[in-house]
Parts: C-alpha cells; structure tokens; sequence
C-alpha cells in the first residue's frame, strides 16, 4: 500500500499526497505550489492526479503539475475539469500506483463529485467531512443522502481523507444536534488535542463517522427528533436530513 501524506493548502484545504517507491499521486491539488514542494522534497514522479469535482480549491493546480510531469488526470466526466484525460461517472475500477480504487459517484455537492476508494481509504472530497458533509450546491438532499449512503457501506474501519479541516466546528454542530452523545463528547476533546498540537483531524475512519457525525445518523431516533424541532415534515430519512443540513447552513 502506498504511503498517504496530507499536504495543507489555502486555509483549511488537505491535498493528499500518494506515494510509492519514487512515485506519486495527488487527489485535488488545488494549488500547485506546495505540492510540487512536496514532490520535489521526496523526490518523487508525479504519475496520477485525481480529482473529485471542480471547485477551484481542488483543481486550481492541475495545468501547472501536468506542464511539469505530463500525469493522466481523472475526474468527474459532468465537470469542467482542467486537462481532463480519463473522465469518470462513477463505477469504475481503476489502479493507481499499482492498487485497485473503485469510483464511486457521490453527487450532491456538485452534480458528478466522485470520491476514490481503496480497500482501508477513501478520498471523499467535499462529499463527507469529519462530523459533517458537504454543502448542496448542485445536488438535492436525496441525491446527498444517497451518495452518503454509498460510502456508509464501506468497512467501518476505512480511513476518511477529506478535502478540509472542518472538523472541529462540525463538531459542535453535532453536539448541538445530539448533546447527549458521550461518543462525540469523546472526539470532541480527541479533535482538540490534535488541533492544540497542530495536527490534522483527519482522517478519521468510517466507524467514527457513523458513531459521531450527524448527518450519517438520519435514522437515530435523537437525530430525528432534533430535525422534526427545526422544521423537518417528517421523520422521513430524507426529510430529517435536509432540515439537518438546512440548520447547518445557518449555524
Ligand atoms: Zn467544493
Ligand atoms: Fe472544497
């Protein structure tokens, strides 16, 4: 397996750096500059970009790491993304530094986000955050749900490599919505440690995920209550996480 790096950018985004025996590959490299620092440092070949919807943050740096190392670039075949050479929709199997990721289409955020999925990890974009999930600028509440739903059944122990350090203010949007979860009292003070000591929440894994993050827990009955409090029409899985994810926009 290869070795998985984060590498900060802008002010909250994580680029994940892939590497293998001098080769590399990026996910999202919004902006070139310190991945090709990063590259250069390790001394390693970039050989894949991967890309999973085409906000600027995470595909700003395309055109200049491919000028400079020529690698395939995959992405959402719905988007405009820069130098696009393998378009993907989702269900496919692919390998990269010599391991197998399945694709898998996640629309919601934007309309054909992907995220990449290797047996132990997942590179999840803006789809799913640590305790929280992507606003809906494209997509629909059910359309969200659903791509939620496709990376809920991975293996409860699956690294989550999301694309930004949210952690910490999800955090107390979940407790808001679940304030008696001694599960996210835990990862609260957990959370803090890590950022006190200027590391990274993330990744966090899937188990985790659906102990503490809110918007994987639509049919916990503390979840449905707290949705039906701000507005939800009924306790329907859908309708529950739309007035979730409506309260977070304004919270
Ligand atoms: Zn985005
Ligand atoms: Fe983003």
């Amino acid at each position: 397996m290869f070795e998985i790096l984060p590498i900060p950018a802008f002010s909250d985004n994580y680029i994940w750096l892939l590497a293998s025996d001098g080769r590399a590959a990026v996910v999202d490299p919004g902006d070139a500059a310190p991945v090709i620092a990063q590259l250069e440092a390790r001394q390693l070949a970039l050989e894949t970009i991967l890309i999973t919807h085409h906000h600027a943050d995470h595909q700003g740096g395309v055109a200049e790491l491919v000028e400079r190392w020529h690698p395939p670039v995959f992405g959402p075949a719905a988007e405009s993304i820069t130098g696009c050479t393998n378009p993907l929709s989702g269900g496919e199997k692919m390998t990269v530094l010599d391991q197998a990721v399945d694709v898998l289409s996640v629309g919601g955020h934007t309309r054909g986000h992907l995220a990449y999925h290797v047996p132990g990890a997942l590179f999840c974009g803006d789809t799913l955050f640590g305790a929280g999930c992507g606003r809906l600028f494209e997509g629909t509440p059910a359309q969200m749900l659903a791509s939620l739903g496709r990376l809920a059944v991975l293996p409860d122990d699956t690294r989550v490599y999301c694309a930004h350090e949210y952690t910490e203010v999800n955090l107390r949007f979940a407790l808001a919505v679940e304030p008696e979860s001694a599960a996210l009292r835990e990862r609260v003070e957990r959370v803090r440690q890590l950022r006190a000591a200027g590391l990274p929440s993330v990744p966090s894994t899937l188990g985790e995920e659906k102990r503490t993050n809110p918007f994987l827990r639509c049919a916990q009955p503390a979840v449905i209550a707290a949705a039906l409090a701000r507005g939800a029409v009924d306790a329907s899985l859908v309708h529950v996480f739309a007035a979730i994810r409506g309260w977070r926009n304004t919270f």
